[in-house]
């Protein structure tokens, strides 16, 4: 992926989440959307300004202002559940309300144009596991991937149980599931990265959101792509690639190139702009 001209990229990013936040706010006739996704597009546009202008800490500002946001005010102030619980659980009352369309904008819908660049520029659990100290892996992947389909079938299978069983009050439910899940998400992501000695192992392996991310990341637009006219083969990006991603190759089967969190690593160290 090249940026060639940054503003126009920080410009284009920005006006294609205000056109998201006008038309639900006009459609939903909710000013909550224009301000939800203002504000995100206006901060995904200043990290990739910042990135124009090699500021080191450009991805980790973003991260923090949308995560943040994200966790704070969303989560714990308005008690909306954006876990996959809560994809679910409004999914089920048939609510197309924040939580879902905060899927089906970020995790669903649009990945096909921008991957899994919520994993790196987003998500409140890596905005924490980001700051220890595994950011290169320190060894190759393991093979324990399978994990994420167990915790996505039981986090439909909780959902599940509170209609089934009719259980009162699934509001508070949610909120508590909210703040416990987050508080599991937080702790398992330390441990295995401690670990596995690996930033994202939690993303690798546990995180049941990938199950949606990975196969619509597939497809992805935008996308980190080698110029083999320049590359002369010295491997010092996938050295710093903390997902394993082999991005010398550019054909959509590539190694792990449904891991691709867009962090842009590569793209800073290669000492030949080939990517
Ligand atoms: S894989 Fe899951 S935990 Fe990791 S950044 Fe993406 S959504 Fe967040
Ligand atoms: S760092 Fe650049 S030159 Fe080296 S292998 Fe990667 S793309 Fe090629
Ligand atoms: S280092 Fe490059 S290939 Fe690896 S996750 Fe970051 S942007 Fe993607």
């Amino acid at each position: 992926m090249k940026l060639k001209n940054p503003y126009i990229h920080s410009i284009l990013i920005l006006l294609l989440f205000l056109t998201v936040a006008v038309l639900l706010w006009l459609t939903k006739h909710n000013i909550f959307y224009l301000f939800n996704f203002g504000y995100i597009g206006i901060s995904i546009s200043l990290g990739i300004f910042l990135f124009s202008r090699k500021y080191p800490y450009a991805r980790r500002v973003v991260q923090l202002l949308v995560g943040l946001y994200m966790l704070v005010y969303l989560g714990i102030i308005c008690r909306e559940n954006m876990q996959i619980e809560g994809f679910w659980y409004y999914l089920f009352t048939g609510v197309f309300e924040a939580a879902t369309i905060h899927y089906a904008v970020a995790k669903i819908f649009g990945p096909l144009l921008f991957g899994r660049g919520w994993c790196g520029y987003a998500c409140w659990t890596a905005m924490i596991l980001d700051f220890l100290p595994y950011k290169i892996p320190a060894g190759p992947r393991k093979k324990i991937g399978w994990i994420r389909y167990i915790v996505f079938a039981l986090s439909l299978v909780f959902v599940g149980a509170l209609f089934l069983f009719g259980i009162r009050d699934k509001e508070g439910i949610m909120f508590t599931a909210f703040l416990v899940g987050n508080a599991v998400y937080y702790g398992v992501g330390i441990l295995l990265a401690f670990l596995l000695k690996d930033n994202r192992a939690f993303c690798k392996y546990i995180c049941p959101v990938t199950v949606f991310l990975k196969p619509m990341s597939y497809f992805s637009l935008l996308r980190i792509k080698c110029d083999k006219e320049k590359c002369v083969g010295c491997g010092k990006c996938r050295k710093v690639c903390p997902m394993n991603v082999d991005m010398t190759d550019n054909s959509r089967k590539r190694e792990n190139g449904t891991e691709c969190i867009l962090c842009m690593e590569c793209v800073k160290n290669c000492p030949k702009n080939a990517l």
